[in-house]
């Protein structure tokens, strides 16, 4: 469903190096690194957001172009860490703002709302609210729910629980684990929590300066570090109550 094949991207210096990816239909893949790895870019680029250097991205077979990646994008629902939503307008502006634009029959758009209500577990009153009247776990509902208006294929996801507060943060680990499974979606989620990327997806792919230096499950990634970088990442992200 997703296909990143050799991208490299340089700014001042080489951001991505040949990386390569495949994410079949139905999997999620956790991409989990240290800050400034490259994992935004790799989304950014799959999102079509920005122009890799070289190497080619498919989407559902298609292989992405400037003449169909406005196509492309529809069947990519896209959650960035800060939720991404317009500040003044409602949540509920937030969510009908491209379905106005594709001009879809407002019932249709209602029983959508309605559906993705239940779904993200928010109350239907929240709606109504500006983000900034939000909480930030609530905000990140709404960005997921404008993120699965239009029903996409594919979900990619930027750090998506990354500034939210720690109990919050396991209830909507739940949500999102059980809203993947149920949709059926492909889903590509940043973390920089290893428990999490385990939790959530089906594979871990591990980055390190612009490259992915390993890809398994995390018994796998555990059991087998690829090397002493990945050995010392996943030593590093031991918990604390491991120590007591
Ligand atoms: P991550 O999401 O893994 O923290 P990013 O993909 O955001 O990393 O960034 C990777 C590297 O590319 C960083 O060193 C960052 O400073 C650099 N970078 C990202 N975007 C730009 C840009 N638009 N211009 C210049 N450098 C950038
Ligand atoms: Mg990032």
């Amino acid at each position: 469903m997703i296909s990143a094949q050799n991208i490299t991207k340089t700014y001042d210096q080489r951001v991505l190096d040949n990386v390569s990816m495949a994410i079949p239909a139905g999997q999620t893949v956790s991409l989990i690194g240290p800050s400034g790895c490259g994992k935004s870019t790799l989304l950014r680029i799959i999102m079509g957001l920005i122009p890799a250097d070289s190497g080619t991205v498919e989407i559902a077979g298609e292989k992405m172009h400037s003449d169909n990646m406005l196509k492309l994008r529809r069947k990519m629902g896209y959650v960035i860490q800060t939720g991404g939503l317009f500040p003044h307008l409602t949540a509920r502006e937030n969510l009908t703002l491209v379905t106005n634009f594709l001009k879809l029959d407002p019932d249709a758009v209602e029983q959508r709302i309605e559906k993705l209500t239940s779904l993200t577990n928010i109350d239907p009153a929240l709606l109504e609210r500006k983000p900034e009247k939000l909480s930030g776990g609530q905000a990140q509902r709404v960005s997921l729910m404008r993120a699965l208006m239009l029903d996409p294929p594919i979900l990619l996801m930027d750090e998506p629980l990354g500034s939210i507060d720690p109990l919050v943060r396991h209830e909507l680990q739940n949500d999102l684990r059980s809203i993947f499974r149920e949709l059926k979606k492909t889903v590509l989620i940043v973390t920089h929590d290893l428990g999490e990327a385990a939790f959530l997806g089906d594979s871990i792919s591990l980055m390190q300066s612009g490259r992915i230096v390993q890809e398994g499950t995390i018994r796998e990634i555990i059991d087998n570090p690829a090397s002493e970088f990945v050995e010392q990442f996943v030593n590093a992200q031991r918990s604390p109550l491991e120590d007591l």
